[in-house]
């Protein structure tokens, strides 16, 4: 049994980092992003109107009001899109609709509301007075030629989608998705759908997995429940060293009479770099490696097997893809949290903010067998060894599931 640390030490030296492809923007979502998004024109690219009205000289304008309304006379029309080509010359105006270029000579928008509207006489009344650069766009406000945008290894979410857009980025550099095999193994396992007969439970774990992988941006390229019997193990496990980048078991690495994944990984030529980690739930972790495949063998209990997902495998899911690693927080407990005397402790949790703390208590069901302990949890929550439980107003970490909020 090794300290949480130090496996983790082992594991990164392992990672790999995938290849990139080219993907459209319509497929980039959730994706991580190889290459920096840089801004090849400034933002906006040219004075434009933040305001349907009229593009004025604003000294023509001193002294407009309601009581005393000013006429301008209208040479032309600018709407976005379609500039004005007329340069403004003293006592003329030109309508001038919202993201449309603002034309020479002006200097000022003065909104349609604070004016007669728009028609087609040749003149308007102006109700307002003007300044310089009122209700207008200055370009380059926002971003600078050849400013970075986006770093390389950003998720890509809605916003990065948003402005690779705005900056006509129709093809981007991301990292290819990790091809991930799962597999459960189990005599017990059954199917959802199918009748249970005595002694026989759901599989529950490769659902859970699958999902996971899919939301860390991995693809599950093969996934079966295997029976506790090795010819089934090795056919799959061959398969899955051949094509997949990283491979994650449920179960079979404990210490029972028929936990026998580790053997057939031996047999297959995989390297084992640690088995057990000094941690509860999911004391029996295995971590190894094939030819260019990392493998995970995590254990069969829910609790365990989705816990070790996310605090084993999700990172290095994340990293493997180039994605900058998120910071775990620290929250203050509300009520106690048991502690083992040599291996770190992780239970599912709830995390709050109270007056802008984060606050937390850990699940009341402790069991690792107890799936619906996560129902509740938006967060794991983590701490090291120690004689007595820690205490309420004593810190935490605090892993927030990336799909949960805090409310
Ligand atoms: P094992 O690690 O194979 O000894 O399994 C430990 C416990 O987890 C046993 O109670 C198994 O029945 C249960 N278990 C194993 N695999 C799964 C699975 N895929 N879904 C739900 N429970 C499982
Ligand atoms: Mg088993």
């Amino acid at each position: 049994m090794i300290p949480l640390s130090e496996a983790k030490s082992i594991i990164e030296i392992q990672i790999f980092k995938l290849g990139t492809e080219s993907v459209p923007l319509s497929d980039v979502g959730n994706r991580i992003l190889a290459q920096d998004i840089v801004a090849t024109f400034p933002s906006p690219q040219f004075d434009n109107s933040a305001m349907d009205g009229f593009a004025v000289r604003s000294e023509d304008t001193y002294g407009a009001s309601k009581e005393n309304p000013i006429t301008l006379n209208m040479a032309g029309i600018s709407s976005a899109g379609m500039p004005s080509e007329v340069s403004l010359g003293q006592g003329e105006c030109i309508q001038c609709m919202t993201g449309a270029k603002i034309p020479v000579g002006a200097d000022s928008i003065i909104m349609v509301e604070d004016s007669s509207g728009f028609s087609d006489s040749n003149s308007v009344q102006i109700m307002l007075e003007a300044f310089p650069g009122k209700h207008i766009r200055k370009m380059g406000e926002e971003i600078k030629e050849g400013e970075t945008l986006i770093d390389k290894g950003t998720l890509i979410t809605p916003s990065e989608i948003g402005t690779c857009a705005t900056f006509g980025y129709d093809i981007l550099n991301v990292s290819k998705k990790p091809k991930v095999a799962i597999f459960g193994t189990g005599d017990e396992l059954i199917e959802p759908g199918i009748n249970l007969e005595e002694g026989e439970i759901y599989n529950s774990n490769l659902y859970v997995f699958a999902e996971l992988v899919k939301k860390a941006g991995g693809n599950v390229a093969m996934s079966n429940v295997i029976k506790d019997d090795k010819d089934s193990l090795r056919t799959f496990l061959s398969e899955a060293l051949k094509t997949c980048n990283v491979i994650i078991s449920s179960g079979g690495v404990s210490m029972g009479k028929y936990d026998f994944v580790r053997d057939v990984f031996m047999e297959l030529g995989v390297e084992e770099h640690f088995w057990k980690v000094a941690q509860k739930p999911g004391k029996p972790l295995f971590f190894g490696t094939g030819n260019s495949t990392l493998i995970f063998g995590l254990p069969g209990n829910p609790v365990s097997a989705y816990i070790g997902f996310m605090e084993w495998v999700w990172p290095v899911l994340k990293l493997m893809m180039g994605q900058k690693e998120v910071k775990k927080l620290t929250g203050i407990l509300r009520k106690p949290f048991p502690r083992e005397k040599v291996k770190y402790r992780f239970l599912f949790g709830e995390a709050w903010l109270e007056n802008g703390q984060l606050v937390c208590q850990p699940s009341t069901k402790v069991g690792s067998h107890m799936l619906t302990s996560s129902l509740k949890a938006n967060c794991i929550l983590g701490t090291k060894e120690g004689d007595r439980p820690l205490q309420p107003g004593q810190e935490i970490v605090v892993n927030i599931l990336p799909w949960r909020t805090i409310e």
